[in-house]
């Protein structure tokens, strides 16, 4: 017998149609290429999401087109974000800080139709289309009055002039949940990239449950700030749960420096704010250095590398936010876990919370999740055994685009390729990335543990740890630092600031002094890049 309710299709539509409906006046701020501050709302950015689907079709693309943006966080990116999906056709975030020839393989290899771009990225834009072999049209995202008259592209158009004679009605159709609504490529740190095809129904539940209250918690009484770029990962989600929740959406546009992003975050009165560490940190750092407070900001939901502990304390004690840890991947959509206290950690001692806070976090409603040892077998949860992390659900890849690289699942789990404990109550730690377990002596170290503790030295902006050959331990850690601008400190010291701290053959056999440590498109450490940048190092006494 089947239910009897009504069997309407998660659409992303249907989320731009209720935040207009029921939340027209919420706003939409975006700090802009052009340097100022925009404003609109909801109802607005429906009309216009309607009138990009009008130009969609007038440029006849069909069903599951793919449609490519190479913008910042802005209203533009997010009428496309409902325009190009809701109209059927698949919208491509490409990372702008992928190298071009990356760019060119991957806009060649989605077959993308369009190319819309902010006008920072023109001269990417000039360098790469001639060799983008499937792109027809390319939409330069600004008004009519401010594109150069030569550009060298063809047929190149404002996106003002391109959806200004369009009409700003337009019935959305209705079609399979399961259709492909955007996509989005890894950072391919071996081999080619390849892309995660989320759909409407994955987009939806995924936007839904990240929004529950024990997730990231958002209401129409929030104003968020999603510093994560849309273009990966769709910026965690968060435009389509601020949609569907009517929160208040702050757009940092191209200005990620620490003194724009707080500037927003006090002038837009902010309530909770996403990032990944790095640009935090940089915010952290300007905050002390000028002696700031924040006024209204509560939350802030900190992932993509592991929250170092310093991260945590100094927005918990000392500015009074909340750090919501969280993890996941571009193939999950990308949340996997949050870490939000239960009853019983209310009442911890602090040191003993902190512990709790560091953790990666609990699966949110719709993602399980098992630890395995290398046979395969799984392993219990009671936070001391660690294993590779699998996981699933509906908002977890079945398979890459194209089929690439083969069925990533192991009977019906996607391996994370992260190394992880889980606790008796489900919080869930990651210990490492299985590629960058350290392995001495038989024993593993964890890189993440040993970076945190350099991280909450005074002197220390980031710090990264890799294993170096050892002849007789087989690999040993040694941390890469960069100092704090005006800070001194000496090996022997940071050494010594391990005593205590950890087990003594977990302490790291030296340390390097960076001018800095390469960063990848998503602002992650590369590591990989770290070790060919260290591969003539000798450990001492090796
Ligand atoms: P890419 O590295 O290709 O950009 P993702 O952005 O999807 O891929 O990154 C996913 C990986 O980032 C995870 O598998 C994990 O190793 C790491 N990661 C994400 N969040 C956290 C976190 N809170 N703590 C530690 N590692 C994290």
């Amino acid at each position: 017998m089947l239910g009897l309710m009504q069997s309407q299709q998660l659409l992303i539509s249907t989320l731009i149609d209720f935040a207009e409906r029921h939340h027209g006046e919420g706003e939409v701020v975006s700090r802009r290429v052009e340097g100022d501050i925009h404003r609109t709302n909801y109802r607005e950015v429906a009309a216009r999401s309607r009138k990009v689907a009008n130009a969609l079709d007038g440029l006849n693309l069909a069903f599951s087109d793919r449609v490519a943006t190479l913008a910042w966080n802005g209203y533009r990116h997010l009428e496309l974000y409902f325009g190009v999906s809701g109209s059927g056709r698949v919208l491509h975030t490409l990372n702008p800080r992928l190298h071009p020839d990356q760019i060119v393989w991957i806009a060649n290899h989605a077959e993308d139709q369009v190319l819309c771009f902010d006008m920072s990225f023109l001269p990417i834009v000039q360098a790469v289309h001639s060799r983008c072999t499937t792109i027809k049209h390319f939409i330069a995202l600004c008004d009519a009055d401010k594109l150069p008259a030569d550009t060298g592209i063809p047929g190149l158009q404002s996106y003002e002039a391109w959806i200004a004679p369009q009409p700003a009605t337009y019935t959305w159709p209705e079609f399979d949940e399961n259709s492909a609504s955007s996509m989005c490529y890894t950072s391919g740190t071996t081999g080619n990239p390849k892309a995660a095809l989320y759909s409407h129904r994955s987009t939806l539940l995924h936007a839904m449950s990240g929004a529950l209250p024990d997730a990231l918690n958002m209401s129409a009484r929030d104003a968020v700030l999603p510093v994560v770029p849309m273009f990966h990962v769709n910026a965690w989600g968060l435009p389509y749960s601020a949609a569907m929740t009517g929160a208040k959406l702050v757009f940092p546009g191209p200005a990620m420096d620490g003194k724009s992003i707080f500037e927003l975050i006090e002038s837009e009165k902010v309530s909770f704010a996403a990032g990944v560490p790095t640009v935090w940190q940089m915010m952290l750092g300007h905050m002390q250095a000028c002696n700031l407070r924040f006024s209204t900001l509560k939350r802030t939901v900190i992932g993509g590398s592991a929250c170092p502990p310093a991260m945590i304390t100094a927005f918990n004690d000392v500015y009074g936010v909340e750090v919501l840890h969280a993890w996941g991947m571009t193939e999950m959509s990308p949340l996997g876990t949050v870490c939000t206290l239960k009853n019983k950690h209310l009442s911890m001692e602090p040191g003993d919370k902190m512990k709790v806070r560091l953790k990666q976090g609990r699966g949110i409603y719709g993602v399980d999740m098992k630890i395995v040892d290398g046979e395969g077998a799984e392993l219990p949860w009671d936070g001391k055994a660690y294993g590779d992390l699998l996981v699933k659900g509906p908002w977890v890849i079945s398979e890459y685009f194209k089929g690439e690289g083969g069925s990533p699942l192991v009977d019906g789990w996607f391996p994370t390729g992260d190394v992880a404990t889980i606790d008796a109550d489900g919080f869930m730690q990651i210990t490492d990335r299985s590629k960058d377990v350290i392995k001495s002596g038989g024993e593993w170290i964890s890189s993440i543990d040993v970076e945190n503790i350099a991280m909450a030295h005074p002197s220390v902006a980031m710090a990264a740890c890799i294993g170096m050959k050892h002849p007789k331990w087989d690999e040993r850690p040694v941390i890469a630092v960069v100092k704090k601008p005006g800070c001194e400190v000496t090996r022997d010291e940071l050494i010594h600031f391990y005593e205590g701290k950890t087990a003594k053959w977990q302490v790291p056999d030296d340390v390097i002094f960076v001018e800095s440590i390469p960063l990848g498109g998503t602002g992650k450490m590369q590591k990989t890049k770290l070790r060919d940048l260290l591969k003539d190092y000798k450990l001492p006494n090796t």
